[in-house]
């Protein structure tokens, strides 16, 4: 290997890359396809130009253990009920699956992966920017039509609409998000096709509100100043949420501090 690298073969495996070959350019010298498949990189992002043989080495053992760990949910995965085949919930092993067609298996993902969910109708937000903030801040609890409602209200209006589409965010750099396809053509908002979609939309949104409202119940979960979802590892900020709590008057001083204990582990 020269400075600049073999252009003529992979680094990792040495098979050789013919001129028209495609190949990932790594720090020093090239990858071959395959093993630039086998580390989880994605064809024509140049991320690769960032990495040594010792990085790729790594990056395809993290995806290996991570494709390893996608198998598992899909086996585990045993959903009970189905929104209009949209999205599959499996509640006792707290796992949703989004249905890839009839031939695959569906995306499947643990509820705690689910940050935030939207509802776009031609790409803008119909629901000020996700239920996130409105579950974080207990604002879902007259469900979320409250929070969408009025879409349908004004009829007067009778534009087109092309897109409805339900967006998830993920706690997932490799999938940072899923987009749901809710309508197949353009319809006339609030005539009788949309307002049948759109009742599939509000029973993806509550379905997928419920499992926020579980993530926030569980206390891995805290909502940050922005009411968005942050996993919580650190003690800091663990206490700083239950001294808001104590400073709203939700708890009292001696829970407080029994928490803060336990927080510490005094
Ligand atoms: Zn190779």
């Amino acid at each position: 290997m020269g400075l600049f690298g073999n252009k003529s073969a992979c680094e990792l495996c040495g098979k050789k890359l013919g001129g028209l070959a495609f190949k990932y350019e790594l720090k020093e010298g090239y990858l071959c396809n395959d093993c630039g498949l086998k580390a989880g990189y994605i064809p024509l992002t140049t991320i690769s130009k960032y990495k040594t043989v010792e990085d790729v080495k790594k990056d395809i053992d993290e995806y290996d253990d991570y494709l390893l760990y996608k198998a598992n949910l899909v086996e585990n995965f045993v959903p009970a009920r189905s929104i209009n085949n949209l999205l599959l919930v499996d509640e006792a092993n707290k796992l949703f699956g989004i249905p890839q067609g009839k031939k695959k298996d569906p995306k499947v993902f643990e509820y705690k992966n689910l940050i935030d969910c939207d509802y776009l109708e031609d790409g803008n937000s119909m629901t000020g920017g996700g239920l996130g903030a409105a579950v974080a801040g207990g604002l879902l609890l007259g469900g979320v039509g409250a929070l969408v409602g009025g879409i349908t209200g004004n009829k007067k209006t009778k534009v087109n609409i092309n897109k409805m589409q339900v967006v998830l965010t993920l706690d997932n750099m490799r999938e940072p998000s899923i987009t749901i396809d809710i309508l197949p053509g353009a319809t006339k908002k609030g005539g009788f096709i949309y307002n049948s979609y759109f009742q599939t939309v509000q029973n993806l949104l509550s379905a997928f509100a419920i499992i926020l409202e579980d993530n926030a119940k569980s206390s891995d979960l805290i909502s940050d100043s922005k009411g968005e979802f942050v996993r919580n590892d650190d003690p800091t900020e663990q206490l700083r949420k239950y001294k808001s709590l104590l400073d709203d008057g939700i708890i009292t001083q001696e829970e407080f501090d029994s928490k803060k204990k336990q927080i510490l582990g005094l």
